[in-house]
Parts: C-alpha cells; sequence; structure tokens
C-alpha cells in the first residue's frame, strides 16, 4: 500500500493536483493562491513544486496531496487514494480491510436511499400518509418541493417499513448501523426511530442520503415528544459536517456569492420553494468549523436568518466570532418582531422578506441596534445593559480597524466617549476564550518558545541555506557553524543538511524524522518568501554567523568573568590566572568580530 502512495505521488504533480481545485499562481519559486481552508482575500496557501508540499501561512494548514485531498473533499484516506489513483492512473491492489469499510458505508448509503424512497412513498401515494400530506401541504409545501427534498413520512406502526426493507434482504446489524432503526423484543425485530413523523433526508454536499430527522405532527397525542429528533452520529453521518439543503443550494450560492442561513428544515425550504435557492439551514444555532470550511468554497458572505434573540446567545457570539475569523463579511437578515421565522414571513409576505434581504445589515450593527432598541440609553442602567451584551461581541473582531469603528459607533450611540468603550471592552477580553478547533500554526508555536536571540539567529541562518539554490553544497560551506548550532531541533536539521553534499531538498525532506518535517517545510516555506540574490544571501549568511558567534562569544564572557570573581574571592591565583587568559582571549575574538561587521 506505501509503495502504491509513493507511485502515485510520483506520477501526479501537486501544482496540477491543487490546480483543479483552487486556481494557482506563480510567483517566485511557488504557486500562490487565497486559502481554500481559512477564508482570506490575499493569498497566503503556497504551493511548493519543488519539494511537491503545500502551506498556508494563515491557518497552518500544510502537507501533501493525500493530506489537501482529505481536508478539502472532507473524505477520508481511501478515498482520497481511490479519486488520486483515478488520476494518476494507477490500479489499487485490493486491501481486504479498507475495502470491508468502503463497501459498509456504500451500503448504508444504499439502505439510506431505500428508506427515503419509503418514506417518500408513504407520503405522497398512501392513505397511511394522508394526514402528514395535508399538513405539509397546508403549510404551503408542493408536490414539487416535496420531490426535490425527498420529503416523506414514517407509519405509526414500524412493521410497514420494517416489512418493506427486510424483504430487500439487508441484515438487522446493517440497518441498525444506518442509525434509523433499533433492535425490538418484539415482531420483526426492529423499531423505527423516527415512526410517526414527518421525514426529511440529510444530504452531505455531495448528495449522499447519509441520516434523517423527523418531525412530529401536530395531532400527535404524545406531547412529550421532542418536536425534532436526528438520526445519531453513524460510520457516514457526521453531525458537524452537516448543513441541510447544501446539496441542492450550492450552484446558487455560487452564483449569488452570498449564502442565507436559516436554523431549520421548513425554514430552509419554504424560501427556497419561493425562488431565494442560496440558502441552508443550520440545524442549531452554531456553526462549526466543518461547515464553515464547506460554505466557504462557494461563497465569502453569509446572511443570517437566524432567531431574533441570537445576540444574547453565547453559541452565536462564537459563531460570529468564528466566521469573522476566516474572513466571512456576516450580514444579518432582519425579520423584526413582525415574523417568527422565515418560514413565516415567506409565507406570510414574501415581498417583505426580499426588501429585508436586501436591506442586510453588517452583523455588529444589528447587534448594536438590537440592544438599544430593547434598552433605555439614557439611563446608566440601560447603558451598562447594551454593553453587556455589545462588547464581548466587538472585542472578538479579527480586523482592528473594523473593531475600533465599531467601538467609535458604540460609543456615538450610547452617548459616550470612545476611551471608555475602549476601557471598558478589556473587561471582556480575555472572557469566553474560544475553543474552536483552529489548527495553531506550527511556525507560531515554535515562535513562542524560541525567545532567546541565538534561537532567532540559528533559525535564520537555516532559512538562509535552505533557500540557496544548492542547499546541501552550502551546508558544507558552513559546517563549521552548522556544527555549533545550540537548539537541538535545528541541530538535527543541520546534520541531515550535511549529510551528503549532492543531495537534494527533497531528499533531504525525505530523510528527516517525521516529527521535524513540518519545521523544516515551515522553514522552507519561510525562505521562499523573501527572494534574494545569491550575493545578498551569502552577506547575511555572514550577518548571522557572526551574530550568533558573538552571542555565543559574550555569554561565554559572563561566565568566565563569573569564574573570575569566584577564584578572586577564593584566592586560586593559578586557576585565575587561566580563566583570565581565556577571558582576555575570548575578548580579542569578540573585538575582531565586531571590528569586520
Ligand atoms: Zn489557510
Amino acid at each position: 500500500m506505501d509503495n502504491q502512495v509513493d507511485e502515485i505521488k510520483q506520477k501526479l504533480n501537486i501544482v496540477d493536483v491543487i490546480n483543479r481545485y483552487v486556481p494557482l499562481k506563480k510567483k517566485g519559486r511557488h504557486y500562490w493562491a487565497c486559502c481554500p481552508f481559512h477564508g482570506e482575500k490575499t493569498p497566503s496557501f503556497s504551493v511548493s513544486e519543488e519539494l511537491q508540499i503545500y502551506k498556508c501561512f494563515g491557518c497552518g494548514q500544510a502537507g501533501d496531496i493525500f493530506n489537501f485531498l482529505q481536508n478539502y473533499e472532507k473524505i477520508d484516506f481511501r478515498e482520497a487514494l481511490e479519486e488520486l489513483a483515478k488520476l494518476a492512473g494507477v490500479t489499487l491492489i485490493k486491501s481486504s480491510f479498507i475495502d470491508h469499510q468502503e463497501s459498509k458505508k456504500k451500503l448504508l448509503i444504499e439502505i439510506n436511499n431505500q428508506v427515503a424512497k419509503f418514506y417518500n412513498y408513504i407520503l405522497l401515494s398512501h392513505p397511511l400518509g394522508k394526514e402528514a400530506l395535508d399538513y405539509v401541504t397546508n403549510r404551503g409545501i408542493t408536490i414539487d418541493t416535496i420531490k426535490t427534498f425527498s420529503i416523506g413520512f414514517s407509519p405509526n406502526d414500524s412493521k410497514y417499513i420494517s416489512n418493506y426493507i427486510l424483504k430487500k434482504g439487508y441484515k438487522i446489524d446493517d440497518l441498525i448501523a444506518t442509525g434509523t432503526f433499533g433492535k425490538s423484543h418484539y415482531g420483526s425485530g426492529l423499531y423505527d426511530r423516527f415512526q410517526g413523523r414527518l421525514t426529511f433526508p440529510l444530504h452531505d454536499y455531495r448528495g449522499h442520503i447519509v441520516a434523517f430527522s423527523g418531525r412530529i405532527l401536530p395531532s400527535s397525542k404524545n406531547s412529550n415528544m421532542a418536536k425534532y429528533i436526528n438520526s445519531p452520529e453513524t460510520e457516514i453521518y457526521h453531525k458537524s459536517q452537516m448543513l441541510f439543503g447544501l446539496n441542492i443550494a450550492k450552484e446558487a450560492i455560487r452564483m449569488e456569492n452570498s449564502v442565507i442561513i436559516v436554523e431549520g428544515e421548513f425554514d430552509m425550504i419554504s424560501p427556497f420553494q419561493n425562488g431565494f435557492k442560496n440558502i441552508v439551514a443550520l440545524k442549531g444555532t452554531a456553526f462549526t468549523q466543518d461547515q464553515l470550511q464547506l460554505l466557504r468554497r462557494y461563497t465569502d458572505t453569509l446572511i443570517l436568518a437566524l432567531d431574533s434573540d441570537f445576540a444574547g446567545n453565547n453559541a452565536s457570539r462564537k459563531s460570529i466570532e468564528l466566521a469573522d475569523s476566516m474572513e466571512f463579511d456576516i450580514k444579518v437578515l432582519n425579520l423584526g418582531d413582525k415574523y417568527k421565522d422565515p418560514d413565516e414571513a415567506i409565507k406570510a409576505d414574501p415581498e417583505f422578506f426580499k426588501s429585508q434581504l436586501k436591506k442586510s445589515t453588517d452583523v455588529w450593527d444589528f447587534i448594536i441596534q438590537s440592544q438599544i432598541k430593547i434598552n433605555d440609553i439614557d439611563t446608566i442602567k440601560g447603558k451598562k445593559e447594551v454593553l453587556t451584551v455589545v462588547l464581548p461581541f466587538l472585542v472578538k473582531i479579527k480586523n482592528s480597524v473594523v473593531k475600533s469603528d465599531y467601538f467609535k459607533k458604540l460609543a456615538n450611540e450610547i452617548n459616550s466617549s470612545v476611551e471608555s468603550i475602549y476601557e471598558e471592552a478589556k473587561k471582556y477580553e480575555n472572557t469566553n476564550p474560544t475553543n474552536f478547533n483552529l489548527i495553531v500554526p506550527k511556525s507560531k508555536q515554535l515562535e513562542e518558545e524560541s525567545e532567546s536571540k541565538t534561537e532567532k539567529l540559528e533559525e535564520l541562518l537555516l532559512i538562509l541555506i535552505i533557500g540557496a539554490k544548492n542547499p546541501a553544497k552550502l551546508a558544507q560551506k558552513l559546517k563549521k557553524h552548522l556544527n555549533n548550532l545550540t537548539v537541538s531541533r535545528f541541530k538535527t536539521i543541520a546534520k541531515f543538511l550535511l549529510e551528503k553534499e549532492d543531495q537534494t531538498l527533497k531528499e533531504i525532506l525525505d530523510s528527516l524524522p517525521a516529527e521535524i518535517k513540518p519545521l523544516f517545510q515551515t522553514l522552507y516555506f519561510e525562505s521562499e518568501k523573501n527572494q534574494i540574490e545569491s550575493k545578498t544571501r551569502l552577506l547575511e549568511i555572514k550577518k548571522a554567523t557572526t551574530k550568533i558567534n558573538s552571542v555565543l562569544l559574550k555569554d561565554r564572557l559572563n561566565q568566565l568573568s563569573n569564574q573570575i570573581s569566584k577564584l578572586e574571592n577564593d584566592e586560586d591565583e593559578t586557576s585565575l590566572k587561566e580563566v583570565e587568559d581565556e577571558y582576555n582571549q575570548v575578548l580579542e575574538k569578540l573585538h575582531n568580530l565586531q571590528s569586520t561587521k
């Protein structure tokens, strides 16, 4: 298998592969693009043809073609392997374990398709679905829309679906693995989680049915039941990646370059039926990073049509902070107090919905205005209330120009000074530490560790060497300096650089221990950020090595002078003489070094 991975890597060029998804532009030795993983307007995503790797300087994502495809397509290694093998024209040798996993997933999707078909048939064509169909059509949903979304109804008695699905020959364990069914001790041995509910298949963005959600009918006797339930997480259903309707809306989202975000199935379906096709439902109020990354492929503008009191909600604050950090433009479609949700608004007054959509405001304006409306800002208490809700949002704005604009706006609105707003904001800066799954760039982590000057200098020296035309050869010339590096991870890299005089950078990278590879890649991309001529490079190297030496010599001088004072106290004349001699030699070296600069 490893051999096949290598074979695929050798046959494909990372530049061609990534270029299929993200248009790349060559600049210097690298190819660049706006990062598909964190969203941005100036490119910091770079691809090295030489090393066949990519790295984003914004979010830190890095890796080879397999990593790229897995992250970009949200697929697992096996799926990436299959896709890339096809692209490379490599026939994969079967591995029974992985094939088993793969065919299991396909089987679950197939069962879900059968189940969705059955539910849809019951709703549209069977007397058992009559009441449900009346309910849906009374809500203004057309037959066409029911077909588009494959909406269905699961009869009150599980025996119908059980008989139907078991006759198809599926095993009970596989049926249970879909999450739709549970084991029952009576009858067929299965019960249907969605029985008595209206059903909505949940598709992933590729259009596979991976799960269901179910809504009870208003007539349902049992008022203890949750209005909506969803399938549990399964091998194919990952809640954090689900956006209801994305498979159908994605082209419209791309065309409009915006996406309207709502909370529930009907809030998505009603506007969609009325021509607002760039719309998805979150099934909750909070975004996950996976969801935002999916949306980022189609647009950079979010229009939130969420519950009007979402400003008071901690989850939405985190969502907005996350979306802002990914450089989305975030707007709010304000339905005011008139309608409780998009579904109701669109049915009562589609024109109002349309005009409010056009008037969408930036999310922070919306938050400020919504709080001013419900508080009396002429009183101290009212002002305080406004600040308590608004500031936690504003302090998290990533762009400091935008942030200071909103501080000014807020100060104006509540008739206060900008200085006092800044002062007050300090209280909120460290509250709600957000634990998003953001990938911490490796280089950032290292930066924090490496405070000392030598560390910085040694790093710079390596960057300068790695960026040269022939790093291995240059390394040999600088052997003396490289052997004297003090930071252990840099020492390791130096050792591998010095291994052979004629090795290529790719060979060096491949030979490195796995834990050092990311650092090497970071240094490599760092070296490429500033293209310099080889003459300048040599000069810079000279400067760096001189500085490293002088820092080392100064450290030595310090040690020696400590020793001297100690020896003076001890009146140990012989040793004192030796140490003083060395002190003078080091001092002389330092002197020479500084005068040659
Ligand atoms: Zn990025």
